[in-house]
Parts: structure tokens; C-alpha cells; sequence
């Protein structure tokens, strides 16, 4: 294990991007090595969710590089599908296709982009339905199941890709309040079984618990990047200051 000299899991190197005028990542710098669990703070607007698109490519960057475990990111093709199968991406709404069961969306990425055997594929789904706590659910259809159910669903269809790397956006905004907590929990977990994973939450609790780092972005940004113990008690700047004093 010599994690010295391996390479970050996420690296992100002078990445700026555009929308028209608009300067949404202002030369990002970000080193994820593996097994970090990096939650990223900040304002509506100040570029989290394009941080997160542009790590796997949904969103094409203007300049710089973002590489997946020592592997720069390529702009398109074939190779850029291999390397965007490496990146988990779970979003504030769960997008399970409707018409299909729990289980069937677990198993219908690795069966048609990776060529995984159906009853393999469906084996191993049914064991990650078994870890995000929703076995049960399985035969069902999205809408039969809970918001936190189908939020865990969506983490195991993820998972199922066996990604090196997780991506979550506000994973648990969109959910009742007595969901959230759930969601977290699987996270968690996630995060225990040594997962690398960069989220975009305002749950501070699991910032504090879960995180190894926090980084705080403002106006496309980074301002700060600090233990959650430093960043929490002592911020450096006025723009964190002000962030968490609105919401703690
Ligand atoms: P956050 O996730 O932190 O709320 P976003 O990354 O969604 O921020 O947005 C950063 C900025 O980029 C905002 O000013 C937003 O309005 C703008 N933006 C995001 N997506 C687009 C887009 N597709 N076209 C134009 N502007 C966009
Ligand atoms: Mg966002």
C-alpha cells in the first residue's frame, strides 16, 4: 500500500469553464486521493454542481485537466465511455427509469454497457440492493417505493458500474426530512468500505462526521480546503464566514 506515490483518484488542474460570459470555475485546483471522502460546501450558484458534471465529462471544461485515477479525462469517444463508467454519479433526483423494476434498473447498465451476463448481472445487483438496505424492494417499480428508498436504489444502480470513484449532488435535497438520514447512512457506509467520494451537500452533520476535507466554494472558486474541524470552527475567510453563519 504505498499510497505515496499513487496517483490522486480525482485531480483536478487549472480547470476553467465558461457558459458565455459567465466564469462558473475560476481555475480550479483539487486533489481527491483514494478512499477521501471530500464534501464540497457553498452557495447556490457558485459552481458545485458544474465541478461535479465536469469531473465526468457531462460538462465540457474550457481549459485545464481532470484526470480519473492518474488517467487524464478524454474530450469524447469511446475511451471517454470507459472512463465515465469509473465515475458513480448519483443527483438530487434519482432518475430510475419509471417502466422498469428496482432491480432491472440496478442491472441494465452493466448488462448493456459492460456485457455482463443478465443473471450475473442481476446476482450482483440484487447483493447491492442487499448493502444500500432495499433488497426487499427489488420486484418493484420506482414510484411503489419511498423517496430515501429510491434515492438508495439510485446509489446502487451506481455502484453497480463498479466505479472507482462516487459523485453525489445534493444527494438528499430533494427528500422528506425523516429520508434524509437513511441516504446518509448508506453514504456512510459507502464511505467505511473505502470509497472514494466527492459530495455536494448542505447536510453539515455529515460533513463533520463523514468528511475528510471540506472544500468551500464561492463565486466558481475554491476559498477554502480545510479538515471539516478546521473549516467549521475556524474559517479563513469572510465568504465562509458568512456561509455558515446563514446556515448553522
Ligand atoms: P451550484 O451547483 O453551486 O448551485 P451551478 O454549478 O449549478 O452552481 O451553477 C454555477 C453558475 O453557472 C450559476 O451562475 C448558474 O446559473 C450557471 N449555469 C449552470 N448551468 C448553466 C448552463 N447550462 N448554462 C448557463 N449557465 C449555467
Ligand atoms: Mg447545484
Amino acid at each position: 500500500m504505498s499510497t505515496a506515490t499513487s496517483p490522486a483518484m480525482i485531480s483536478a488542474a487549472g480547470v476553467n469553464k465558461f457558459f458565455g460570459d459567465l466564469h462558473v470555475l475560476k481555475d480550479i485546483n483539487l486533489e481527491v486521493p483514494r478512499g477521501q471522502v471530500v464534501v464540497v460546501l457553498g452557495p447556490s450558484g457558485s459552481g458545485k454542481s458544474t465541478l461535479c458534471r465536469a469531473i465526468n465529462r457531462l460538462e465540457p471544461i474550457d481549459s485545464g485537466e481532470i484526470s480519473i485515477d492518474g488517467e487524464p479525462l478524454p474530450a469524447e469517444g469511446k475511451a471517454l465511455a470507459a472512463l465515465r463508467a469509473d465515475v458513480g454519479m448519483v443527483f438530487q433526483s434519482f432518475n430510475l427509469f419509471a417502466h422498469k423494476t428496482i432491480v432491472d434498473n440496478v442491472m441494465l447498465a452493466p448488462v448493456k454497457v459492460r456485457k455482463i451476463a443478465a443473471a450475473e448481472a442481476r446476482k450482483t445487483a440484487m447483493g447491492l440492493l442487499d448493502r444500500v438496505g432495499i433488497a426487499d424492494q427489488a420486484a418493484k417499480y420506482p414510484a411503489q417505493l419511498s423517496g430515501g428508498q429510491q434515492q438508495r436504489a439510485a446509489i446502487a444502480r451506481a455502484l453497480a458500474m463498479r466505479p472507482k470513484v462516487m459523485l453525489f449532488d445534493e444527494p438528499t435535497s430533494a427528500l422528506d426530512p425523516e429520508m434524509v438520514q437513511e441516504v446518509l447512512d448508506t453514504m456512510t457506509g459507502l464511505a467505511a468500505d473505502g470509497m472514494t467520494m466527492l459530495v455536494v451537500t448542505h447536510e453539515m452533520g455529515f460533513a463533520r462526521r463523514a468528511a475528510n476535507r471540506v472544500v468551500f466554494m464561492s463565486d466558481g472558486e475554491i476559498v477554502e480546503d480545510a479538515t471539516p474541524d478546521e473549516f467549521f470552527t475556524q474559517p479563513k475567510s469572510e465568504r465562509a464566514k458568512d456561509f455558515l453563519g446563514k446556515i448553522l
